[in-house]
């Protein structure tokens, strides 16, 4: 059976979803997405990332074509026709099809192009690679400056991945002006003692919807947050280090540039964490 996707309201066949090629977001990347986890055939934090989603196009002057309501029903018709049960759903909303080429904005009645699509990833939230911890390496960040915009743009992170994995490792963090900014689509973290120290919100970082989880969850158990920039000397001398985003969760980054973090294993606070997020948001998801 091939999976059921969603393009300008209609569902179908993976084979015969069609987008024009003068679509700004192909020709332009003049969109914007979300990834929503699927855990139990429910959807995670569904809320946070609709909320993301809309400043996002407000960000660009993009009109938001549904209402939450129409994108819930969506996504949970999505989960059911492709009988989903862990995974995650892909939305992208683009500025649409003017019919030509322009660098120009096409008038804003131009109707938005939605498509969305379900990835099946049985297991997700018991990943062995969260029982081990990534190893990471920094690269320089060379992303453009309104990271805070979720947008399709995402050729840099895609070559800062394949430089990680090309020496041997599971990701890139991404350094400018001597702090490190995010990983290649996660969040960083490092624990110094009882404190969890991340980067602040400003245009530099996307502001993740797991990173807000997290930080509420940490200081509902009384831990310690300090929102501020970190040097790659200071992770590595850090007792631990972690990553968020909607598809890892909480995970454990035991390896900077070859340093090892703490004792080289995941951490007691990135493994707390962990539960603490997935138990939360087991709880509450729709
Ligand atoms: N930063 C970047 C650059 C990302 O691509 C992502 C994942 N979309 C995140 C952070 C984490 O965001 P979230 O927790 O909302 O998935």
């Amino acid at each position: 059976m091939s999976r059921i996707v969603y393009v300008n309201g209609d569902y179908l066949p993976e084979e015969d979803a069609k987008i024009s090629i003068f679509d700004r977001g192909f020709v332009m990347a003049d969109s914007v997405y979300e990834v929503v986890s699927v855990l139990d055939g429910k959807l995670i934090d569904f809320d946070g990332h609709l909320v993301r989603l809309s400043r996002s196009l407000d960000a660009l002057e993009i009109g938001n074509p549904l209402s939450d309501d129409a994108y819930l029903a969506m996504f949970r018709e999505l989960v059911s026709r492709n009988d989903i049960t862990d995974g995650m759903i892909y939305l992208q909303v683009t500025r649409g099809n003017p019919g030509d080429r322009d660098f120009a904005y096409p008038p804003a009645e131009t109707p938005q192009t939605v498509v969305a699509f379900t990835q099946s990833k049985p297991g997700l939230a018991d990943s062995p690679a969260a029982r081990k911890g990534w190893s990471v390496v920094t690269l320089p960040d060379q992303r453009w400056g309104r990271r805070d915009i979720k947008t399709t743009q995402l050729l840099y992170p895609s070559m800062a991945k394949m430089a990680a994995k090309a020496k041997g490792a599971d990701d890139a963090w991404l350094v400018e002006d001597g702090k490190v900014t995010e990983g290649t689509s996660n969040n960083v973290y490092i624990v110094k003692g009882n404190k969890i120290i991340t980067r602040e919100l400003s245009h530099d970082i996307l502001h993740g919807i797991t990173r807000a989880a997290v930080l509420r969850l940490a200081k509902e158990a009384q831990m310690q947050v300090e929102e501020r920039g970190f040097t790659v000397e200071e992770a590595q001398d850090a007792d631990e280090a972690f990553v968020t985003s909607a598809s890892a969760f909480v995970m454990p980054v035991t390896e900077i540039d070859g340093a090892k973090i703490g004792a080289g294993t995941p951490g007691k606070t990135a493994a707390r964490l962990r539960e603490i997020y997935l138990d939360e948001m087991r709880r509450i998801a729709i």
